[in-house]
């Protein structure tokens, strides 16, 4: 199961119960046999879907639980609380710091996208004012460096590789010297990866390892790699140690539970996802947005860190969310973003609430619709934009003014006053977590 529809089975069995008259023993077991079987057609391990059942079977006594207790409520959270336990090994994922060289080093088998997650990582680093820089050490395929090559040259981040060296050992080392002297931040090495059978692989990996003495070593799991996760990364971990996962084509068909699992099977975090080909299709990853976009309850942190990141005018809305605000124009100005920014369906997700709105509509439709969200935006006075939108609960008649003059009906203002309510009681609640929202879970 892909995880677009795994978090549309969590969110309906989750859903389910809360909108049901009755939440009783035989509810509470349907909910969770419903999320356990999502969970394992998503190919996540089964002893951890067991385990979490328990969790959740122990967390909540509904026998137990006094008449004040608001039960859906207690179910809701720990259901997340369970979901977020999952995919979160308790263990801080390493932060490059500026004015010292960062040595990265990248293992994972062949195919698995550590050429072009090596490159994202590069970029996501440059976009953030490091310097940094990418070392071929893959001797073994033919082409390996000229496809790094290509890649760096696209994105303008400087790059090491040879043709004749067969030893890669020596080029890694070569290239890290190199870089070191010339004062990068960041020093991105890619290694080869061949076959996990093939012991000589995992000695040369230590080797590079020994030459280059990462501060990091990250590895490059595939999505599709279902089941097999679980080995894998143990076989990884047991040789080059490595201290945090890219998960990469989190796109595609794939089911992605497995690779999910390799998270506890190794207690190693994940820190980004790939979501694509192209260089900008590259998540951060935290346990809670992660979830909480999951379960379509938006990830309004992860929107601001991928708005900053490609330098949008963003300061008064951050400055708001900071502070717990959230005005219409706030929403406007996000929405306005919001296209720029690329696929719709992918940001949909972070915000609140958005993706269940726009339903199963394609991005054609979808950028309709939020094209009209705009059209009504752009009928309100200043007052109106700047406002928490009370005014429009006090007086009806300006949602039938901002309908006319925006071409749309009074329901589409609804709509949109409905959504900016949701995203002001978002925002209140993230305000206070700003700081470590942006802080947390990530690399930089
Ligand atoms: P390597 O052999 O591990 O270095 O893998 P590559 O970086 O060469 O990637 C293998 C293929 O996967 C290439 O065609 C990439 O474009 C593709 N790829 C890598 N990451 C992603 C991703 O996140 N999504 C999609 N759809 N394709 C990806």
């Amino acid at each position: 199961m892909v995880l677009a529809d795994l978090g549309k089975r969590l969110t309906s069995a989750v859903s389910n119960l809360t909108h049901s008259n009755v939440v009783d023993e035989k509810a509470f077991d349907a909910m969770i046999k419903e999320i356990c079987s999502a969970l394992i057609e998503s190919d996540v391990n089964v002893k951890l879907v067991a385990n979490l059942r328990k969790s959740i079977k122990s967390a909540v006594n509904l026998k137990e639980l006094g008449p004040g207790v608001n039960r859906k409520r207690l179910i809701q959270k720990t259901v997340f609380d369970e979901l977020v336990k999952l995919v979160d090994p308790h263990n801080e994922p390493f932060k490059p710091k500026k004015g010292r060289t960062n040595v990265i080093m990248f293992v994972g088998l062949q195919g698995s996208g550590k050429t072009t997650s090596c490159t994202k990582l590069a970029r996501y680093y440059q976009a953030r004012g490091f310097k940094a820089c990418l070392v071929c050490a893959d001797t073994f395929r033919a082409g390996a460096f000229d496809q790094l090559k290509q890649n760096a040259t696209k994105a303008k981040i400087p790059y090491y590789g040879s043709y004749t060296e067969t030893d890669p050992v020596k080029v890694s080392r070569d290239g890290v010297e190199k870089f070191k002297k010339e004062r990068f931040d960041i020093i991105i090495v890619d290694t080869s990866g061949r076959h996990q059978q093939e012991k000589e692989l995992f000695a040369e990996m230590m080797q590079i390892q020994q030459a280059v003495k990462p501060d990091q070593t990250i590895m490059v799991l595939d999505a599709s790699i279902g089941q097999a996760a679980e080995a894998q990364s143990k076989a990884f971990k047991e040789s080059a140690d490595f201290g945090a996962i890219i998960i990469t084509k989190t796109d595609g068909h794939a089911a992605g539970g497995g690779a999910i699992s390799a998270v506890a099977a190794t207690r190693t975090p994940i820190v980004f996802i790939g979501t694509g080909e192209h260089m900008l299709d590259f998540e951060r990853f935290a346990p809670q947005p992660f979830i909480s976009k999951l379960l379509g309850m938006g990830d309004l942190g992860g929107l601001v860190e991928h708005v900053q990141s490609l330098k949008l005018d963003q300061k008064d809305t951050m400055k708001h969310i900071q502070e717990g605000i959230f005005t219409v124009r706030d929403l406007r100005d996000q929405l306005g973003n919001i296209m720029k920014m690329g696929p719709l369906s992918k940001m949909a997700g972070m915000i609140p609430g958005l993706s269940q709105m726009m339903g199963e509509v394609g991005d054609e439709e979808g950028t309709m619709k939020l094209k009209r969200m705009i059209y009504i935006m752009d009928s309100m006075t200043e007052k109106e934009l700047d406002s928490d939108a009370k005014c429009f609960v006090d007086q009806p008649t300006r949602m039938t003014r901002v309908a006319r003059g925006s071409g749309t009906s009074v329901r589409e203002v609804e709509d949109v006053l409905t959504q900016h309510r949701m995203m002001a009681q978002m925002a209140k609640k993230v305000g206070k977590n700003m700081a470590n929202l942006q802080k947390g879970g990530g690399l930089a």
